[in-house]
């Protein structure tokens, strides 16, 4: 297989801000063009530490309950990655640094619409050197209780999600490189949650700036209490389309591969992301 892409960054730097979902503090965040093979890194420009800077690597990763949070060697961290990850993906982005003066990137409204404009206001230019991509070699596979993701060779990278919530019940989606279009198709789709459960998140002092704004809040019956209607009918697979997207970019490089999940979790896509790359035989940098 040969691939012939020029890596990308963006053409200007670009601001935004916004409130963390878990903190509820202000963020401002830049997004900065980056050098060839620099990847993606963030900075934490409010640390006091030497090392400000955390490459967004599935090696880094140091929790994924609620969310994907990075962290360095110095114990600088950011949390709530994933929705700008696929942003970036989306956009095709290869090398990007990330300022940023908190410690979690800004919800805004709990998609990766904001982040995709960002961007693309930025505009995207190529870079005088051909990308890296992760060519899948071998069948990998990981169950976890209910949950199950496999990757197998592909000329392209695809992907089958499926959810199985209680009262939203099963959805689908199949996002395939040629036909799926992930601006339309995917970005717009907001993070969800259920009324029920957000005492309890409150109590662990999680999703503290989380509001009608930045997610669908669903109610003991699975209706959304929101007064904006669903961006899609099947909002719920599509957002966690979105994740697998957001997390799996953590490897670094585009993958080239087709990947198959059922119900997955911020956990079990870092586990899968470790599993093969603990096998030099199931994937080769080309
Ligand atoms: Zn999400």
């Amino acid at each position: 297989m040969s691939y012939k892409i020029q890596q990308k960054t963006i053409n200007s730097k670009i601001k935004c801000s916004g409130i963390g979902l878990h903190s509820n503090e202000k963020i401002n965040m830049t997004l900065l063009p980056a050098p060839i093979d620099n990847g993606i890194t963030f900075k934490r420009i409010d640390s006091k530490k030497r090392n400000k800077i955390i490459k967004a690597s599935y090696n880094n990763v140091s929790a994924t309950n609620l969310g994907t949070v990075i962290k360095n060697n110095d114990d600088v961290h950011v949390s709530t990655v994933e929705h700008l990850m696929a942003a970036i993906w989306g956009c095709d982005i290869d090398n990007m640094i990330i300022e940023i003066d908190g410690p979690e990137v800004p919800i805004m409204d709990g998609s990766s619409g904001p982040f995709t404009f960002l961007i693309e206001c930025a505009g995207i230019s190529n870079q005088e050197k051909d990308r890296k991509i992760i060519e899948i070699l071998k069948n990998t596979s990981l169950k976890e209780d209910d949950k199950f993701i496999e990757v197998s060779p592909s000329s392209e990278f695809s992907l089958d999600l499926e959810v199985d919530f209680d009262k939203i019940g099963r959805q689908t989606f199949s996002y395939i490189a040629k036909s799926t279009s992930f601006k339309t198709d995917i970005c717009r789709a907001r993070t969800f949650c259920f009324e029920k459960d957000i005492e309890q998140m409150h109590k662990n002092n999680m999703a503290l700036g989380g509001s009608l704004k930045n997610a669908i809040v669903l109610n003991d019956k699975g209706n959304a209490i929101n007064e904006e209607p669903l961006r899609y009918k099947d909002e719920f697979v599509r957002h966690k389309v979105l994740d697998f997207i957001g997390d799996i970019y953590l490897s670094g490089y585009f993958i080239i591969g087709k990947f198959r999940a059922f119900k997955p979790g911020h956990t079990i896509n870092n586990k899968m992301l470790r599993k093969i790359f603990d096998n030099n035989e199931a994937y080769r940098i080309i």
